[in-house]
């Protein structure tokens, strides 16, 4: 085979192509779509490969956000209330101008797909990547057993040395491992304009665990039981503990709802450095280490970075994304804050309570969001326990130094 292959809508191999995307998840997808709304680029030509067709409703994505969004026509539900709730305490938060939003995975697939189906230049393949590389100014892919070359390629999936590197790495790796049920009651029993953001009415014994109510009308809401710790359950475990929250904390009993839809997912939590380029190899989502890694939030990041690389291509720069000292801020808090949660220094339950207890919800959203400045996060900081973040912190700093250093 030679290197400058590519595939046409027909599977025929012919030339190049300008742009890789491996993976129509999340990132692929908002990657994509962006170039093709960028008049400058929207007639390059793209191969997206992903080994799944992209036709279940695997995940649902929520996020918060003070203005309309890129995918604000795909937005399921929006909430601008949010409830919080300890053992002691419940917090009711109005988080204007901010809405709590959800976009269901599957629209955001087939409106993806609606939208390549108009550009004769994009190819959708079903295909196994295997390994991403560069060579010279060029990138190429290995995709089931076919070498495929581009001038970029953008790769959202972990291959399997990224995989060992992450393995072996000493750096702290909590999951976030949840397990959710779309569930439909015989009775209206849900406020559709408030959501539970996080209640912690639940056993912390297995590490920080928390479960969030999405109520999409009165008889319909997602609820998803949610830990940050080392391990996950099996399915059956989550089961339980799901049916025990439903019939504790809303009353319900197994014959009070069904349930429609199962949704589980795992996503790290991290501080460990992932690889965000090689040459013209530039990884983006999860795998460009874009999740952030005290919370496991992901999709506004995804889309904030997909904005910063599409305005890099138009002006024909190298897309990547710098490092500067934004980025270097919040990843020693989020460090600090894996520390915390990783040794269990304080729980969870209190660290997030007190943070929207002692400070305005907007800030702690956009601190969340890494979008506070200096002097909003000296005034989180005078509300959080000193005595336990203060040691974290300054732990972080020597160790970084010292990375540094060696
Ligand atoms: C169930 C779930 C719910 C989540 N909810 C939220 C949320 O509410 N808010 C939030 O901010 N974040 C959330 N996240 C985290 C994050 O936003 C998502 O994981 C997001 O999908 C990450 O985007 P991505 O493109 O990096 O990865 P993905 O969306 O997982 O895309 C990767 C793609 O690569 C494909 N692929 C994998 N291996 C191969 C291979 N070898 N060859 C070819 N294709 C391959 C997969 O099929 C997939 O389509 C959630 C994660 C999960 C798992």
């Amino acid at each position: 085979m030679l290197d400058n292959q590519k595939y046409n809508n027909d599977n025929e191999v012919t030339t190049d192509y300008d742009y890789i995307i491996c993976g129509a998840g999340c990132a692929g997808i908002s990657l994509l779509l962006r170039i093709l709304k960028e008049p400058k680029l929207q007639d390059k030509s793209i191969l997206i490969i992903d080994s799944d067709l992209k036709q279940n409703n695997d995940r649902t994505w929520c996020f918060w956000e003070d203005k309309i969004g890129f995918f604000d026509h795909l937005v399921f539900h929006k909430w601008s209330t949010l409830n919080l709730y300890t053992d002691k305490n419940n917090l009711k938060l109005n988080i204007s101008p901010f809405s709590y939003k959800m976009i269901r995975s599957i629209d955001f697939y087939s409106y993806a797909k609606h939208i390549i189906a108009k550009h004769k230049n994009i190819s959708w393949k079903q295909a196994n990547l295997s390994d991403a590389g560069s060579l010279n100014d060029t990138a190429y892919i290995m995709a089931d057993g076919l070498r495929i070359t581009a001038k970029y390629v953008f790769n959202s999936i972990m291959l399997d040395d990224t995989k060992l590197k992450f393995k072996h790495d000493k750096c702290y790796k909590l999951l976030q491992h949840f397990k959710g049920w779309l569930i439909e009651t015989k009775q209206p029993i849900f406020n559709h304009s408030e959501a539970t953001f996080m209640d912690f009415r639940v056993s912390q014994d297995k590490g920080a665990a928390f479960v969030y109510v999405l109520p999409i009308s009165s008889t319909r809401a997602l609820v998803e039981y949610t830990f940050f710790n080392k391990y996950v359950l099996n399915q059956s475990s989550y089961d339980e503990l799901l049916e025990n929250y439903l019939e504790i904390h809303l009353r319900l009993n197994r014959s009070d709802y069904f349930k429609i839809e199962t949704e589980f997912g795992v996503i790290p939590m991290t501080n460990h450095q992932f690889n965000a380029n090689t040459g013209n190899v530039i990884n983006i989502g999860t795998n460009g280490g874009w999740t952030k890694p005290s919370s496991g939030f992901t999709f506004q990041f995804i889309q904030k970075n997909s904005d910063v690389l599409v305005a890099k291509l138009k002006l024909d720069k190298r897309p990547v994304l710098e490092k500067n000292l934004k980025i270097a801020k919040y990843n020693f808090y989020d460090s600090t804050l894996l520390n915390i949660l990783y040794y269990n220094k304080l729980g969870a339950s209190e660290i997030f309570f007190n943070l929207f207890l002692k400070n305005k919800s907007r800030v702690i959203l956009q601190f969340l969001d890494n979008e506070t400045t200096l002097f909003e996060d000296i005034k989180i900081m005078n509300t959080v326990k000193l005595g336990i973040f203060l040691p974290s912190a300054i732990k972080q700093l020597v160790k970084s130094v010292l990375k540094n250093l060696i």
